[in-house]
């Protein structure tokens, strides 16, 4: 069902007050890794709102490979978020780490963001089939392709047709960087199915510098959007401060995948 060969045309998500994702105008979604707090969360769409930037990312449910890691406001944190980003005119998209977490978070994201380390868990897949919400599936750490795909037609099978992939960095035998961003998967996925296709540059490499080169890579492959990681003061993030931009490394990767958008 996710398979061009089963649609015409493409799909386009919709968020509401004319945010569309896969409409083909570059769709852009920033913010923190992590909801840390109120001032935070005000400061960067402070950001986004200067630049024209609609969605705003963030977990509040953080996987961690450390269990003693910072884990994420939960709901509550969700909640002060979600009050300030509506009288901002922000969308939100956010991690969802498990079934339950669907119900209490359905009021407050506009896009639930399954993350890499869910992306065959499938009775998560399943649940997120039933919701009338926008759906993101991340690449699987060591995902296929073809996995994706599969992960993917789960929730359209299951009804939700308003979904988009994300390609995200797969783990390879190459430790210079965190993930080796595929920007291969870009292309290909864009010729199999009709869904959006999104880059997160930021886990992709896992590298602040880099962050930027790699987004324009993706951009010019064919993404419909990219994903990334900005906070006001990337060295005191509560979690991947290693691969996330500044406000003003953010301004002017907005400007440049503005300009590779437009020369594509
Ligand atoms: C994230 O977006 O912060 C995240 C945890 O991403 P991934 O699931 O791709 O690791
Ligand atoms: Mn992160």
């Amino acid at each position: 069902l996710v398979s061009r060969k089963w649609k015409v045309g493409r799909t386009q998500v919709e968020l509401g007050d004319g945010v569309v994702i896969g409409n083909g105008s570059l769709s852009i979604m920033a913010g923190p890794c992590s909801i840390e707090n109120e001032q935070q969360v005000r400061l960067t769409m402070d950001h986004l709102r200067q630049n024209n930037v609609r969605i705003m990312r963030g977990g509040v449910f953080k996987p961690r490979s450390s269990p003693y890691a910072f884990r994420g406001l939960g709901v509550e944190g969700l909640k002060m978020w979600y009050t300030l980003a509506r009288e901002a005119g922000i969308k939100i998209i956010s991690e969802v780490m498990q079934v339950s977490q669907i119900e209490a978070m359905y009021d407050y994201v506009d896009i639930f963001q399954v993350g890499a380390r869910n992306t065959q868990n499938f009775n998560l897949l399943d649940e997120l089939g039933k919701v009338d919400k926008p759906v993101m599936i991340k690449r699987g750490i060591s995902g296929t392709i073809e996995e994706l795909l599969y992960s993917a037609e789960y929730v359209f099978s299951a009804g939700n047709e308003k979904l988009m992939l994300c390609e995200r960095g797969i783990r390879t035998y190459e430790k210079a960087s965190r993930n080796t961003m595929d920007v291969n998967a870009i292309p290909i996925l864009k010729e199999k199915t009709h869904l959006p296709v999104i880059a997160d540059p930021s886990h992709g490499i896992g590298i602040r510098e880099f962050v930027e080169p790699v987004a324009l890579a993706a951009v010019m492959a064919g993404a419909d959007g990219i994903i990334y990681e900005t906070h006001q003061k990337p060295e005191e993030a509560a979690s991947d401060g290693q691969q996330t931009l500044d406000f003003d490394e953010s301004t002017r990767l907005i400007r440049r995948l503005t300009k590779a958008f437009e020369l594509k």
